[in-house]
């Protein structure tokens, strides 16, 4: 029978893995294996996808899915999370390590050579925790080159000569999705001098087969076993020194959240990089598993590639592993002539019949055996932790079957009740509060001192006016960040990924894809780069596609201006309203890109489900410091200038005399050629186009143009009527996304999908606008 009949709770044992390709090979990296038991936790509300629990994690993925994966049923043997496998003496604590490791043999590197290291390791094991104890604050963001995702750099706080990267988070070397193949190039191409692979040790099995990879990989690696102060704190050990020996690698017990063990863990990366010393075991096969047919066909192949691998610059027990594999990427770098590659197929094809199982499976199985004898030999799993115990016990509510849509529903909404009623709203208003009084004293002193005409215009009624209006969103835009960065750091994000996935479906979409489209609330650029994480090209380029109809927080100061001015009353509900019309709208071009664009299937749905953790305040503290700063470096250069800019070629004319009305501006003259276009929409007015046209450059400078322009008529709320606030709110809802989102859309799909987005977002902002205000006129409502 197939996983899929397996009822909620009971358990099997794996016999065969089915589908194909880069699926399969996830399937076997994140533990399914033949031999492997499993129990399923449940299903989704909706029926669909299923959550399994092997090698002590959860996992999920679609019924679908399930049905390729033959079981055979067993009375509960799977091995409960808690069950003592061993007992193994009392290690001594943290920071023990190093005892079984030599140091200073070899060469060190000259002194003064940059030591750079790579933090890898498998998603929530701890990678950014640690790398902010590393870095502290001093840390540059950027992207990996040619592509988009994020790449921290920092160097290694008091230490001289040092440069950390955080690599994406990722399973395995077999690059399954963009960030597996970005980190595995890293490690290859790059080569940091060190590696310094973090290991989430209450998942030891999973985790630690990114570590076998790594080893194979012939670069000096230290072991970083994070979260034991959660292990020790239910019971649980580890055998340090042992498992050194078995690794042949210094292993560090640290504990990132409480900054234990760390600068040991520090001593021995910077040791092993100076040293380069490579890890001293790489064998993993056994000659007396299964006959040792991995074990002789493994070797066999290391010696038909050896010339090759070397002169492709590739670890040689990593090109094997990788050949043996069928790894295309690597086979085409290894120039295998026509009679290696034919060797390498029989000697492959023979260890497939005496093993009776395939390649992939054949290997993937040789490394788990490996990283069970470890931790049979070294660790001492706990009780069923606190942490483990709290999680199911949240998972009953938050992906039970009732609970989980209304819980979801109701998260959200209190999520933006908060953002925009309460601790937003609160907070801004003490803000513009501030700014007024500070544009007051300006004012008088401006006026005291004399100051030119013109120049006063400039500060008070363009500056202060326009930067300020902006500055004064900041709290509403970085409460929202605080509230999404809570959610996808407690696990909650994959948990809706979880309970969504078979309505994604619907749409031609994957369970994951909620993730990039809920971040796309907060803003379009990391939205658009967290589709990397999406293993399939078509669902990735679907959900980019999307994501600008997702109303990001730099929209808001103009839905909080209008609604203010024009629909006080009605404050909250309006805002939803308009949440609830991008996403309808949304959902609509989904449909019609899956009817035309992109037809065919979404891809598998494999995905972890993470413990629940309370996000550190450090973490959240930082991401939130890192927007700010982003919000206020846009507000003061690209807001600013846009201002400035506006305002001059509002007061003066073509001849550059001031004007008295802006009517006869520059401004007017060129902003008159796209207001004709807008007309319909009853935004025929020339500043409002005007307003628009720097809405592209940054979308919280329209509601500062409209202020600067309208001034002169007693503002915004006296010059237009609410049915074309109306429609103006509903257009730049919809309609293109700022320059920075279209040029990370640009960095991803090319500058063909750029364009597109900035035209199909145009059109159906205008379509929408244009009912809004039919539906309007029908009405009644002027
Ligand atoms: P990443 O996905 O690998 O970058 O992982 P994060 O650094 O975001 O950490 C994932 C979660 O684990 C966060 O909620 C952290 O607070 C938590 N965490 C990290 N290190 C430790 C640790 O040493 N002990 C405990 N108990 N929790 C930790
Ligand atoms: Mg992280």
């Amino acid at each position: 029978m197939t996983l899929r009949e397996i009822k909620e709770g009971q358990s099997a044992s794996v016999l065969t893995v089915g589908g194909s390709g880069a699926l399969r090979q996830h399937f076997l990296d994140m533990g399914i294996i033949p031999g492997t038991d499993l129990k399923v936790v449940k299903y989704a509300p909706m029926g669909d996808p299923v959550e399994i629990c092997l090698h002590g994690y959860e996992l999920t993925l679609r019924l679908d899915d399930a049905d390729k994966i033959e079981v055979e049923p067993i009375a509960d043997a799977v091995r409960q999370k808690g069950e003592v496998r061993s007992s193994v003496s009392e290690h001594l604590g943290l920071g023990e390590g190093g005892r079984f490791h030599p140091k200073g043999s070899g060469d060190p590197l000259p002194e003064g050579t940059l030591l750079s290291f790579a933090l890898v390791g498998n998603q929530n094991s701890g990678k950014t925790t640690l790398f902010n104890q590393l870095t502290g604050a001093k840390q540059h963001v950027g992207n990996f080159p040619g592509v988009t995702v994020d790449r921290k750099d920092g160097a290694i706080l008091g230490r001289a000569n040092t440069v950390i990267t955080d690599l994406p988070g990722i399973y395995s070397m077999s690059p399954y999705s963009g960030e597996e193949l970005v980190s595995r190039n890293f490690v290859l191409n790059e080569k940091p001098k060190g590696v310094i692979n973090i290991v989430d040790v209450t998942n030891i099995e999973r985790n630690l087969y990114l570590t076998m990879q790594l080893l194979e990989m012939d670069i000096p690696v230290v072991v970083a076993l994070n979260m034991m102060d959660e292990m020790t704190g239910n019971g649980g050990s580890v055998d340090v020194n042992a498992m050194e020996a078995m690794l042949g690698v210094p292993v560090v017990p640290i504990s990132a959240a409480k900054n234990q063990g760390v600068q040991e863990l520090v001593d021995h990366a910077i040791h092993v990089a100076k040293y380069q010393e490579k890890p001293q075991r790489q064998d993993f096969c056994d000659e007396s598993d299964h006959g040792g047919a991995v074990h002789r066909c493994l070797h066999a192949v290391i010696h038909l590639i050896e010339d090759h691998a070397k002169a492709a610059g590739i670890p040689l027990r990593f090109a094997a592993c990788k050949a043996v594999e069928g790894d295309g990427l690597i086979i085409d770098q290894l120039c295998l002539d026509e009679n290696e590659k034919e060797t390498l197929e029989h000697i492959t094809l023979q260890m497939e019949k005496e093993r009776g199982l395939d390649r992939s499976a054949a290997i993937a199985d040789m490394r788990f055996s490996f990283i069970m004898k470890i931790c049979d030999r070294c660790v001492k799993k706990p009780g069923e932790s606190r942490e483990q115990t709290r999680s199911r016990n949240i998972d009953k509510v938050l992906t039970g079957k009732y609970s989980a849509i209304p819980v979801f529903i109701g998260v959200m909404g209190l999520v933006f009740y908060l953002t925009f009623n309460v601790i937003g709203a609160w907070l801004q208003d003490l803000l513009a509060m501030g700014i007024e009084a500070l544009s007051v004293l300006a004012d008088g002193a401006l006026s005291s001192a004399g100051v030119n005409e013109v120049l006063h215009g400039l500060i008070i009624d363009g500056i202060f006016e326009g930067v300020g209006s902006v500055l004064s969103f900041l709290p509403i835009i970085v409460t929202m960040f605080f509230f999404l960065s809570l959610l996808e750091d407690s696990g909650y994000i994959a948990r809706v990924a979880f309970v969504m996935d078979k309505l994604l479906r619907k749409l031609g979409l994957s369970g994951r894809s909620i993730v990039p489209l809920l971040i796309g609330f907060g803003c379009t650029v990391p939205a658009v780069m967290a589709t990397r994480t999406l293993p399939s090209e078509r669902d990735r380029r679907m959900t980019i596609l999307l994501t600008p109809f997702m109303s990001c927080t730099a929209k808001l100061p103009i839905y909080a201006f209008f609604v203010d001015a024009f629909f006080p009353r009605h404050k909250a509900l309006i805002m939803i309203g308009l949440y609830v019309l991008s996403i309808l709208v949304g959902i609509l071009v989904a449909f019609l890109y899956k009817k035309t664009m992109f037809k065919g299937e979404a891809v598998p749905f494999v995905m972890e489900l993470p413990t629940y953790r309370l996000p550190s305040a450090r973490n959240t503290m930082q991401l939130l410091w890192e927007k700010s700063k982003d919000f206020l470096q846009r507000a003061f250069s690209v807001i600013l200038i846009a201002t400035i800019v506006v305002w001059f070629l509002q007061s003066f004319d073509f001849r550059f005399n001031l004007v008295e009305d802006s009517r006869n501006s520059i401004l007017a003259a060129v902003a008159g050629l796209i207001a004709p276009v807008l007309a319909p929409l009853g935004l025929g007015d020339w500043r409002i186009a005007t307003s628009l046209i720097s809405g592209f450059m940054a979308k919280e400078s329209v509601v500062s143009v409209l202020e600067v322009l309208f001034s002169a008529q007693g503002g915004v709320a006296a010059a237009m009527s609410s049915l074309s606030a109306a429609s103006l709110l509903v257009f730049s809802l919809l309609y293109t996304p700022c320059v920075a989102a279209v040029a990370s859309v640009r960095r991803e799909l090319g500058r063909k999908w750029a364009l597109y987005v900035v035209i199909w977002q145009c059109a159906v902002a205008w379509i929408a606008a244009l009912l809004v205000r039919l539906i309007g006129l029908l009405a009644g409502i002027v």
